[in-house]
């Protein structure tokens, strides 16, 4: 018994469960539909929840297809890629083919469009068949070779096929209708010639269908039920439809549209992703700048954030765009919950607690949000660093971290006093001496004293250097939209600042995620044999970032 009475909580487990209930289908099958043209990016990974996501709830299968017809862009570095990045997001398909495994029965159903006098041989050109194709309030007209007969057709595809025909000089169009009110179905073209050597099947092939024209049958093939697809395929629907019903297929798979995910200051399209590698904006596909998958996963970004980021923006019917703060909102909720605490001082300055002898090992919370972490020790001595900015001389009214003559708490150490400074001949703070209160220790304080402020540190003499790279977006603004890459650009997209770390950081498993406390959230690296913090996202209420 299928479980078709399961809440739907969308409009397309809406249609589902009643294609269920009324016996149109029994098992549910999706797929995902990537062209091997470049990298998945952020947007993709919604249409992988949904795919996915949609056959996984109903106990069905989603398989991987690869839309590769259009042979001149398509690489096998991007099947590498696309399938590392899929599986790296945590779902594994059913089934992995290619509109390429196809290729053949394409073209039989081809023959077969031919001989019911549903297709035929057009010698038009594509600007000529732009040209007559009409408009939204005219109709197009119809092609001098519209008429031609059925073996006439058979033997000039025949021929186009063997390789008689060059590029663009034939094609071979659906015969529909000029008048539709739908453009798609003015005799749209179904196969064209490109004599180019295809990834996959070399040079079999001279020919090869369109999307259009491919993507129903291919979806037939793999026994799609639910083909689903962004908004911008809602237009080529009913051509999508006119393919199943003239190949007679049952049950026909049905297109479902949604919309398609757009975010601030990003990029969301593979062609422009590509233009920013190829003209050297970024590192890579992979820089940590890039909405790409890889992008995502050198950033240190967790998977399961981008998961549960795609199932809370939801799925809809209509276009709209989300905020980037929105998807960082969600990356830091789960590493909150998720990452380990550790203290790094970006600008550090000497505090010298002149009153303590000797060193002890501390208890630290590893996460104080999770019960369950519980703690690690470190090291505490006289000679600690702390954030140049969290001392001043000159303190504004409620000031709560070190001033002259106040009281703070060390995390997880004392409560200290500032007892005096030394200051170079210019007047800056060179270093900031204090007397601590020995009955304060964390975790077992009977001073008595109530502090407000809480500020973070490193012990001096085992204190390790590290690289610090800071990220904005990449883009300054998203209104520039369809200026030069050049004036869109963010240049100071990427920050490197040298700091003073805990040498536990220097000992974690590469890509280990922190919070470094009151910074940010950041992912242990190693460059050039030197200890690196990459951020993944800043803390909202960072005392370090305007
Ligand atoms: P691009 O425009 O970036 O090249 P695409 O649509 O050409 O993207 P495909 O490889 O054809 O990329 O996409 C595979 C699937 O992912 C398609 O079903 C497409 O609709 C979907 N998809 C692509 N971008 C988004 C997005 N921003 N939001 C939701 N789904 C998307
Ligand atoms: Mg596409």
């Amino acid at each position: 018994m299928a479980e078709f009475d399961m809440e739907a909580n969308n409009f397309i487990e809406q249609i589902i469960n009643e294609d269920l209930a009324s016996g149109k289908v029994s098992a549910i099958q999706t797929r995902f539909p990537p062209e091997p043209n470049g990298y998945l990016h952020i947007g993709h990974a919604k249409s992988m929840f949904v795919n996915f996501g949609t056959a996984l709830k109903y106990g069905g299968k989603c398989n991987l297809f690869f839309d590769d017809t259009n042979p001149s862009k398509e690489k096998t570095e991007f099947v590498d890629a696309i399938r590392a990045d899929i599986r790296w997001l945590g779902y594994e398909w059913a089934r992995e083919c290619y509109a390429s495994d196809f290729f053949d029965t394409i073209y039989e159903y081809a023959l077969r469009l031919i001989r019911e006098g549903k297709a035929f041989v057009c010698d038009l050109s594509a600007e000529e068949i732009k040209n007559t194709r009409g408009t939204l309030t005219e109709p197009g007209k119809e092609s001098p070779y519209r008429n031609r007969t059925i073996e006439e057709n058979l033997k000039l595809f025949t021929e186009m096929k063997e390789g008689k025909y060059k590029d663009g000089e034939k094609c071979l169009r659906a015969k529909i209708d000029m008048a539709s009110p739908n453009v798609n179905m003015r005799d749209p073209v179904i196969y064209r010639i490109l004599h180019a050597t295809h990834h996959r099947t070399g040079d079999k092939w001279c020919i090869y269908p369109m999307y259009d024209y491919a993507h129903p049958i291919c979806d037939y093939l793999q026994g799609v039920t639910h083909s689903l697809c962004t908004l911008e395929f809602e237009d080529h629907r009913p051509l999508y439809d006119w393919v199943g019903i003239q190949l007679g297929f049952s049950p026909k798979p049905r297109q479902i549209e949604f919309a398609r995910l757009n975010i601030t200051n990003t990029v969301m399209s593979k062609r422009y992703l590509k233009k920013l590698v190829e003209e050297g904006f970024v590192h890579g596909w992979d820089d940590p700048r890039m909405p790409t998958l890889t992008g995502l996963r050198s950033r240190g970004i967790p998977a399961a954030a981008v998961r549960d980021f795609c199932s809370r923006i939801g799925i809809a019917k209509a276009n709209s765009e989300c905020e980037y703060s929105y998807f960082e909102a969600c990356v830091r909720e789960y590493l909150n919950a998720h990452a380990q605490r550790a203290m790094a001082v970006l600008s550090p300055v000497k505090l010298t607690i002149t009153d303590y002898e000797g060193e002890e090992e501390l208890d630290f919370d590893i996460n104080q949000t999770d019960e369950n972490a519980g703690t690690r020790k470190i090291r505490f001595t006289r000679n600690l660093y702390i954030e140049s900015t969290d001392f001043s001389l000159d303190p504004p009214p409620k000031y709560f971290r070190l001033k002259k003559g106040g009281y703070v708490r060390l995390k997880n150490a004392y409560i200290i006093k500032c007892e005096d400074v030394v200051t170079d001949k210019d007047g800056n703070v060179t270093e900031i001496l204090c007397t601590h209160v020995p009955e304060s220790r964390s975790g077992n304080d009977t001073s008595g004293i109530k502090v407000k402020g809480v500020i973070h540190w490193v012990n001096a003499d085992d204190a390790v250097d590290v690289t610090l790279k800071q990220y904005e977006s990449l883009l300054k603004d998203a209104e520039y939209a369809g200026q030069d890459f050049g004036e869109r650009m963010n240049p100071e997209s990427e920050k490197i600042i040298s700091a003073k770390a805990e040498p536990y950081i220097a000992s974690v498993e590469e890509g280990t995620p922190f919070q470094l406390m009151r910074t940010g959230y950041y992912k242990k690296c190693t460059e050039n044999g030197k200890t690196c913090l990459s951020e993944i996202v800043s803390l909202k209420d960072s005392f370090n970032k305007k």
